[in-house]
Formats: structure tokens, C-alpha cells, sequence
């Protein structure tokens, strides 16, 4: 269809949310005018939501959203049901084992991705799950009927044709009805260039109307393809859901502690967390939502977290994933929502929550922020994140930015960079400043004077 809206109103929001990063810091020892800039930005963001609504253009957007949505799910369907599985061409893929769920369910998708790419059905290999010994099929809907079985080789020679980066991938795609593919970070060759931050150019050139990330659209869609739930567990959360009382307006926190802090990312006070729970909800009431109550679903490994919460915000209604597992009495509440059901139940329901608050270091919460964008025409700011922005483990390098304007360093801190040129982004510091590597400097440059590029790649086109 010919795209009726080229400006990028996308971009122009993430630039209202940059300066007000920057003013926030800038004013944090001063409450006074602190609290009058962020009434003023709280005005401009109604507004915006406003002129959205009359600006005429989200009825297309709804369209073409519903329209792409159905057009990934339709090619993920096809792909995935082969009318031979005896025959099928295929992509062999085993879950990664010895690490966490959302490490292990981005690895598939990062081979779901791959099947795309190559037009082939799509089997995993689950026999060693750590998080359960029926594999996932337990509570997820399998991604395809076929299984290894079907086919006229043995799994060694399947294995045997592993796509490595040292072997002629052009040449085993040729001639073998089924390959295997290998973890991520030994994957090579020609055959990368389908991987994250790519995007297949036919989804991503309609995306970039309809969306502030497509890359992050096109791997949530990806994701949601291998973690819909199975009927019966369906049933358990719609169950769960109406008893526990997941009701919008919900806000989602994932606290992750444990073994990831000092290890793989930093400590981050609860009250950390709840300032942005705060902000979001402060912002709805100024925009004139009716809120009878403020709803929290708190995820965490950690189970001081809920009884903390509960103690110092009891403004808030928390919904906990714990109709199993939490005991109130002894003057406190215990939380252990452990194991694949727990997990799951947690990353779907973060998902489902209208904003998320958590660290991005950890992949329980991409995965629940990738899902995310399957449920809206855009999410792609539903989030705030006290570390990383987000990024995909595994990526054939890193996000991209194109430079929007010169930028002459003031301290040593910072990194020049020219209009027109490419950087790439190495996180936020959601202060009004990104860190990028810029003319083989690594440093910071203010977050306005960049803008993510997608990088749309042409993938082997689909008929559907
Ligand atoms: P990461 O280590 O946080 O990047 O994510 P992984 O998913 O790879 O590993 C973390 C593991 O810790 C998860 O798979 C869960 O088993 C557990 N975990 C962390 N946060 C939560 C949570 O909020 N709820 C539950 N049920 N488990 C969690």
C-alpha cells in the first residue's frame, strides 16, 4: 500500500522523552523545579496523546498494524506446517541447555529466524530441558507436528550438517533436507545477515510507518510464535488472571537479584523502581484516566522484594504470580514462584502489564518487552529500563544510529561525531546521553543528536 505518513512523530516523542531525561538530572537537587518541569512535560505528553487520537492517521496505523500482525502469523503457520513432514525441508534446533529460561528461549528464536530465512519447517530439540523433563511442549503449544522421527536421517547426520560458519553453508542448504544450526555465537559466515538487527525489508519498510523499533516488532513476533501457551495453560492463566485480579491500568516490575547481580549487572534499590511506577501513573491521571486502582505485578527471583513493596508503597494493588506458592501469616508474605510454569507465567503476564518497569540486562524482561509489541500497534516506549536499552544477545553487531547532527565533545567524557555519519550504540543512560562508538571513540554525545536506523535486509520473499 503507499504509506500515507512519512513524518517520524516516533522520533519526535523520543526527543521530548530525552530532554526531559537530561532536565531530570540536571535538576535532581532541586525539588522545587524539578517537580514544575515534570508537570510541564506531563502536559506535553497529554497533548500528544491527544493530537494522536484526531491526527487521523491511527485508524490506518490500527490497520496496518492488524494487517502485519496477521501476515507474520500466517507465514510463521505455513512455515511450520509442511503438508510432508517426511519430506520437509528442515532446520534442526536444540535448546540451549546450562543456562536461564530467557537465554534458552532466545536462542530458538535466534533458529526460528533462521527457518524464515531459509523457508525451512522449524524442529526442536527438547529432550534436555532443565526446567522440565516433558520439555516445553508441557505448557506451550508445539511450533510444528513434525519431529526429528518423520524424517528418513538420523539425528548424528543431522548434526552432522550443522550450518557452521567453517562449512560451505551455500552447499549444505543445496543439497540437505535437513540441517542443524549451532548456538549463536559460533554462527557465521553468509548467512548471518538474516540475524538481529536485521529486519526482512518487505515487514520493516511497512513497520517504520506503524512503529518506533521494527526490530523489535519483527523479534516479538518471532518469540510470541514459540511461547503461546498451550491450551491447557491457557486455561491456567486466563484462571489465574481473574483470580488474582489482572486488571488495567498494571504496571509491570521485574526485580532481578540474585545470582545476575555483581556477576552480570548492578544492584538497583526497589525505590528505584517505584519512582518510575510512580511517574507512569501520575502521567495517566494528568491525561484524565479514570483510576479507581493503581495495579503492580511484581516478578522477582528475589522474596524480600513483595513483602518490601507492600510495606513502604501500599498505595498500589499488587498482583503476584503466587496463587501456589504464597503463604501470608507469620507476618509476611513468601513468594517462590520457581520452575517453567513460573517463569512463563511471569514473562506472559509482564507482557500483558500497559508499561514495564525492570533492567533490561536481564532476559526475563526483553522477553516480556519483545512479547509486549505483539499486543499493541506500537510499545516500543512502554518501558523504562535502569540500565541497558535494549539490545538482542547474540546480534551480528550493534545497533546503528545515523548522526543527526554534528557534535563538538565538551569534556573527555564525551565523543565527536559528524551529520550523515553511522554510530553505533552501545546503551542509554537515560539521562539525556548515549553511549556510542563514534570515529573508533567510545563515548558519550547527547541522545537527540542521533536516530536508530532499522536495518532492513531482503530476506526470500513469502507469497502470504
Ligand atoms: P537473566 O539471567 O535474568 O538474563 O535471564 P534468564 O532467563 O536467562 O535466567 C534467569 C532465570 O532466573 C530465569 O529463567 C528464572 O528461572 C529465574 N528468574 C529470574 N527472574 C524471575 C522472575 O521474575 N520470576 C521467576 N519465576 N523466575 C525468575
Amino acid at each position: 500500500p503507499k504509506l500515507p505518513y512519512t513524518m517520524n512523530d516516533f522520533l519526535l516523542r523520543d526527543h521530548i522523552k530525552e530532554l526531559k531525561f537530561f532536565l531530570q538530572k540536571k535538576l535532581k537537587d532541586q525539588p522545587h523545579l524539578s517537580k514544575d518541569i515534570n508537570n510541564r512535560f506531563q502536559d506535553i505528553v497529554s497533548m500528544d496523546k491527544r493530537a494522536q487520537d484526531t491526527n487521523g492517521f491511527s485508524e490506518w496505523r490500527q490497520k496496518e498494524s492488524d494487517a502485519l500482525h496477521n501476515m507474520i502469523k500466517t507465514r510463521l503457520h505455513t512455515l511450520q506446517h509442511p503438508k510432508d513432514c517426511s519430506t520437509a525441508k528442515v532446520v534442526q534446533c536444540k535448546l540451549k541447555d546450562g543456562c536461564g529460561f530467557g537465554c534458552g528461549v532466545h536462542h530458538l528464536l535466534y533458529c526460528l529466524i533462521m527457518a524464515y530465512a531459509l523457508q525451512r519447517t522449524l524442529i526442536i530439540d527438547d529432550g534436555k530441558f532443565r526446567y522440565s523433563k516433558d520439555g516445553l511442549k508441557e505448557f506451550l503449544r508445539p511450533v510444528t507436528p513434525c519431529t526429528v522421527g518423520d524424517l528418513p536421517m538420523s539425528v548424528g547426520e543431522i548434526y552432522m550438517n550443522t550450518l557452521n560458519s567453517d562449512r560451505a553453508q551455500s552447499d549444505i542448504i543445496a543439497n540437505k533436507q535437513a540441517v542443524a544450526l549451532p548456538l549463536i555465537d559460533g554462527f557465521g559466515g553468509e548467512l548471518s545477515k538474516y540475524l538481529p538487527y536485521s529486519v526482512p525489508r518487505d515487514l520493516g519498510e511497512r513497520l517504520m510507518n506503524i512503529h518506533g523499533h521494527p526490530i523489535v516488532w519483527w523479534i516479538g513476533h518471532i518469540l510470541s510464535y514459540i511461547m503461546t501457551p498451550n491450551e491447557q495453560f491457557q486455561k491456567y492463566l486466563d484462571d489465574l488472571k481473574s483470580q488474582i485480579q489482572f486488571k488495567h491500568p498494571i504496571v509491570g516490575v521485574h526485580v532481578r537479584r540474585g545470582d545476575k547481580i555483581a556477576q552480570e549487572a548492578e544492584f538497583h534499590a526497589l525505590s528505584e523502581y517505584m519512582e518510575k511506577v510512580d511517574e507512569y501513573f501520575k502521567q495517566l491521571k494528568h491525561d484524565g484516566a479514570d483510576i479507581n486502582k493503581m495495579y503492580v505485578y511484581i516478578a522477582t527471583d528475589d522474596p524480600g522484594v513483595i513483602k518490601e513493596a507492600e510495606t513502604k508503597y501500599p498505595q498500589y494493588t499488587y498482583v503476584l504470580n503466587s496463587t501456589n506458592s504464597r503463604t501470608t501469616g507469620h507476618g509476611g508474605s513468601q513468594y517462590t514462584s520457581i520452575g517453567f510454569r513460573g517463569i512463563l507465567t511471569d514473562i506472559l503476564l509482564l507482557s500483558q502489564t500497559d508499561f514495564l518497569v525492570c533492567t533490561f540486562s536481564s532476559q526475563v524482561c526483553r522477553c516480556a518487552y519483545e512479547i509486549m509489541q505483539t499486543l499493541h500497534i506500537n510499545a516500543h516506549d512502554r518501558f523504562r529500563s535502569l540500565d541497558d536499552s535494549y539490545y538482542f544477545g547474540g546480534s551480528k553487531g550493534p545497533i546503528e544510529a545515523k548522526v543527526l547532527y554534528d557534535h563538538i565533545p565538551v569534556d573527555d567524557k564525551e565523543v565527536a561525531m559528524t551529520a550523515n555519519d553511522i554510530v553505533n550504540i552501545a546503551g542509554n543512560h537515560w539521562d539525556g546521553f548515549s553511549m556510542v562508538m563514534s570515529k573508533g571513540k567510545r563515548g558519550l554525545v547527547p541522545s537527540y543528536k542521533i536516530q536508530k536506523i532499522t536495518k532492513l535486509v531482503p530476506f526470500p520473499t513469502y507469497t502470504i
